[in-house]
């Protein structure tokens, strides 16, 4: 990556030292948690508006993983149906190669822990920050993978709300994963529309920033922008200033860099559609389009394609342990009383391997002032995103 040119050179996933992904234990012995001290962690992997992600070794089977960690404080105010969604989704598409894999999620008394499977490569915005844009095979393939991933979640009536080069990570190999269910709706099937404020404002659709109702079209105005970003390094419609840039999402065409590739441009004009209705028509095709004609998309719905383009080193692995994870998670103010703690019933599964042995612990008693309830703010939602994508990716020129 780094140069507009396409770099064949084929990354074999067995090319490089493997992480440890694979199970330890015998098949007919699940992978057992019973809670944050299953696991040694080693370092912080991520941060975005609602939650921390770790790097973590399952002390039992030594299996890395990225453990996510949500404050319950912050979702006191939301409806047990929204805390939920983002496990919920993790269930449903635990079997599709593009969506981050969940292999379970335990509780305790202040925090969510969402164990998930560890994407090394990390998230698109860490990829770009080091190698510079994608070549255009590279981008081809990603944007491939990605249409595959958002039909899977469309086809189950899932739209994800939140699609942004944060929350498009690659794995060791050069897969790409979509992460980050937290502002997922669910049942959103035909004609039914939604409505409300939610994602990142950069990477909002213009029905989304007008107030109106909307359907799975806005995930693909927001992968639209993802490609355009992956290809470039820069946002269309971002030019430094942040109120200009929803305007021009609204009303302006995309300017094209002059050497972009036509077919390339097209897919992206379409996906960027300020129509919902003809973006979604054009969409339905999409895989027919030209500039995908080199794609087996059998191949690829089988995750069996390579990805052929250079990937960033690995990361090296660290050894470290952060021993304070327990401290800082637990260490709280006024426990959560039994009515917030109701809301977060049925929040704890397993996937097949794994099994989950709760005991929540009894809430811990402190004279600190409590803390007040919010609600994660339209603020909070892209302050993260935006500071990361305007200190990392430069204005147009
Ligand atoms: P939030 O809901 O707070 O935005 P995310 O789930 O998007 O949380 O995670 C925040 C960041 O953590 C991501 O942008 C990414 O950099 C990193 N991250 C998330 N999941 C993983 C994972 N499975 N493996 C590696 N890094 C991850
Ligand atoms: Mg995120």
């Amino acid at each position: 990556m780094g140069d507009k040119a396409d770099d064949k050179s084929s990354v074999s996933p067995k090319a490089e030292p493997e992480l440890n992904m694979e199970r330890t234990t015998p098949a007919e012995s699940p992978i057992i948690v019973t809670g944050l001290e299953s696991f040694t962690f080693h370092k912080i992997l991520g941060e975005g508006g609602f939650g921390k992600v770790m790097l973590a070794t399952h002390k039992a089977s030594q299996q890395q993983v990225a453990v996510k960690m949500v404050k319950k404080r912050l979702l006191l105010n939301i409806s047990r149906d929204e805390i939920l969604i983002e496990r919920q989704v993790l269930e449903m598409t635990r079997k599709s190669p593009f969506i981050t894999r969940a292999f379970a999620t335990f509780q305790s008394q202040d925090y969510l822990f969402y164990v998930m499977e560890y994407l090394s490569r990390g998230d698109l915005i860490d990829i770009m920050s080091t190698n510079g844009p994608f070549p255009i095979s590279a981008t081809r393939f990603l944007a491939a993978e990605l249409i595959c991933g958002l039909q899977f979640l469309h086809s189950r009536g899932i739209i994800h709300r939140d699609i942004k080069p944060d929350n498009i990570l690659l794995d060791s190999t050069g897969h790409l994963k979509i992460a980050d269910f937290g502002l997922a709706v669910m049942n959103i099937f035909g004609d039914t529309k939604t409505s409300g404020w939610a994602g990142t404002r950069l990477y909002m659709a213009p029905e989304i920033l007008q107030n109106k109702p909307y359907n799975t079209a806005v995930d693909w105005f927001s992968a639209g922008l993802v490609i355009y970003v992956m290809a470039t390094g820069r946002h269309p419609f971002y030019r430094g200033e942040i109120c200009r840039a929803l305007e021009a999402i609204i009303n302006d065409d995309p300017v094209f860099p002059n050497e972009m590739d036509p077919q390339l441009k097209a897919i992206i004009n379409g996906l960027l559609d300020k129509s919902a209705e003809s973006r979604q028509k054009f969409v339905e095709n999409i895989r027919d389009h030209p500039f995908f004609m080199e794609i087996n998309w059998t191949d690829i719905e089988e995750a069996t394609a390579c990805p052929s383009f250079q990937l960033p080193p690995p990361p090296v692995m660290t050894s470290d342990t952060m021993k304070d994870v327990l401290c800082f998670t637990e260490a709280n103010n006024t426990p959560i009383d039994e009515t917030g703690q109701n809301l977060f019933c049925g929040f704890t599964f397993a996937n097949e391997g794994w099994k989950v042995i709760e005991s929540i612990p009894k809430p811990i008693i402190s004279n600190r002032r409590p803390v007040k309830p919010h609600r994660r703010t339209f603020g909070s939602i892209v302050k993260d995103a935006f500071h990361r994508i305007w200190r990392r990716i430069k204005p147009w020129k």
